[in-house]
C-alpha cells in the first residue's frame, strides 16, 4: 500500500502584497512550501511527496526544496482543479493506494491531523478535515440580506482532503469541467461517501498580508524550547595584517593573529550560537588544522551556525556581544558591525547588541596584546 501527499502550489496569488507567490514567502528562515512539504516528508504514514507548481516557478521551487527527497514536480493547469488533475495523472505510474491532497499555503498542518486523515481512510474513500462555523451565516445580494443559513449544517473545509486514489482520479477525469475549488466537491459529484474528521484552527490558509503576519506569530509561539548559549574568544595582535572585527574591516596599525581572518568577535558569536543548540564549538566545525580555512572569512563560520539553527526549525531571538580591548575604539564601528552581523544571520538589527569595554589597562587586553570577545545568544527551537 502506497500513500502519497500531493501538495498544490501552482497558485500565483499576490494578495499577500509581497512580490512572490505566497507559497515561496520566507517564514522565519524557511519558505511556506518547505514547511508544508517537511510535515509530510517526516510523517511515517506518507511514502512519497509530489508538488504541483506553476511552470514559471521552477527556480523558486528548486531553491525552496533544495535537496529534499520528493518526486519530480508537476506543472499545474489553468485553475486549482486542473492542477490537481495533472498531479493525480502524474502519480498513476506509481500505482498509489491513497492520496492526501493539501494546499501548500497551509504550513501548520500537524502530524496529528495527517494521522487522522490516514486512519479515516481505513473506513471510507474520501475524508474532509472540517471546522465548525461559529459566526452566524447570512445570504446577501449586493448589500441586502436575503436570509440566514442553519450553521448546524455547515462546516468550513480544510485540507489535506484525503482519498482512495482510484475513485478520486476517476472523479477528476469525469468532472474535469467543473472548476471546483476543492477536491471533496468532485467526490460529492461522483457520489462518493465523504466523512468529516476534526480539522484544526491552527491549520489556516495563508492568503493575505495579515495572514503572513499571523503565521509568523504562530510560528514563533510554537518555538517553546528557549536556549541560551555563550561564547568566548581571544586573538593576539600581530603586525602587517588587516584588522577584521564583527565582520567589518577596521583601519588600525595591527591586525589579529589566527588561522582564519581571526575575527575574534564573530568567533565568539559563532560559539554562542553553536552552544545554544549544543553543537560543539567552532573548531569542531572548522578545524584550524584544515588548510581550507586558512585566511577564511569568518562570516562563513557565523552563517554556518545560523544554517544549523534554521535546519532545526529554530530562530535566533537575540545576540549580545561584548568586545574587550584598549584599542581600537569600538563605538565608531558599532553600527556597521551590527548591520553586518544582522545581515549574515538574516536578523533584524534590533536583535543584535554590541558593547565595547576595556579592562582598565589590566591584563593582556590592558597591555594592548590582543582582543577578547564574549557573546550570549538566545535561540528558540521547536520542542
Ligand atoms: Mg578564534
Amino acid at each position: 500500500m502506497t500513500t502519497i501527499a500531493l501538495i498544490v502550489a501552482a497558485g500565483r496569488g499576490h494578495r499577500t502584497g509581497r512580490d512572490l507567490p505566497k507559497q515561496y514567502i520566507d517564514l522565519a528562515g524557511k519558505t511556506v512550501l518547505a514547511r508544508t512539504v517537511d510535515m509530510f516528508l517526516k510523517h511515517a504514514g506518507i511514502d512519497q511527496v509530489c508538488v504541483v507548481i506553476h511552470a514559471d516557478d521552477a527556480a523558486l521551487y528548486n531553491a525552496a526544496l533544495a535537496d529534499r527527497n520528493v518526486l519530480p514536480w508537476v506543472a499545474g493547469g489553468d485553475n486549482r482543479q486542473a492542477s490537481v488533475k495533472n498531479g493525480l495523472e502524474a502519480l498513476v505510474p506509481l500505482n498509489p493506494t491513497r492520496v492526501l491532497i493539501h494546499d501548500a499555503a497551509r504550513p501548520f498542518v500537524s502530524t496529528q491531523l495527517i494521522d487522522r486523515c490516514v486512519r479515516a481512510l481505513d473506513h471510507v474513500d474520501a475524508v474532509l478535515p472540517a471546522l465548525p462555523v461559529t459566526d452566524t451565516l447570512k445570504t446577501v445580494v449586493d448589500d441586502r440580506v436575503t436570509g440566514t443559513l442553519d450553521r448546524t449544517q455547515i462546516v468550513a473545509a480544510q485540507t489535506p482532503q484525503s482519498f482512495s486514489f482510484e475513485p478520486i482520479l476517476a472523479a477528476h477525469r469525469m468532472f474535469s469541467q467543473l472548476a471546483a475549488t476543492d477536491d471533496i466537491a468532485l467526490a460529492e459529484q461522483a457520489g462518493m461517501a465523504v466523512r468529516t474528521i476534526d480539522g484544526e484552527p491552527e491549520n489556516f490558509k495563508i492568503t493575505t498580508g495579515d495572514d503572513v503576519i499571523k503565521a509568523e506569530k504562530q510560528m514563533t509561539e510554537q518555538l517553546t524550547d528557549i536556549r541560551t548559549g555563550q561564547g568566548f574568544d581571544v586573538h593576539a595582535f600581530i603586525a602587517d595584517r588587516e584588522l577584521w572585527l564583527g565582520g567589518v574591516q577596521i583601519p588600525h596599525d595591527r591586525g589579529l593573529k589566527g588561522h582564519s581572518d581571526a575575527d575574534v568577535a564573530l568567533h565568539a558569536v559563532t560559539d554562542a550560537l553553536l552552544g545554544a543548540i549544543a553543537a560543539g564549538d567552532i573548531g569542531v566545525h572548522f578545524p584550524p588544522s584544515d588548510e581550507r580555512w586558512r585566511n577564511a572569512e569568518s562570516h562563513m563560520f557565523l552563517s554556518h551556525a545560523g544554517d544549523l539553527i534554521a535546519a532545526k526549525g529554530g530562530q535566533i531571538s537575540h545576540i549580545d556581544l561584548t568586545i574587550i580591548c584598549e584599542e581600537p575604539k569600538i563605538n565608531p564601528h558599532r553600527p556597521a558591525m551590527i548591520a553586518r552581523i544582522a545581515d549574515i544571520l538574516g536578523l533584524r538589527q534590533d536583535r543584535v547588541s554590541i558593547k565595547g569595554t576595556t579592562t582598565e589597562k589590566l591584563g593582556f587586553t590592558g597591555r594592548r596584546e590582543g582582543i577578547a570577545a564574549q557573546a550570549v545568544a538566545t535561540v528558540r527551537l521547536p520542542e
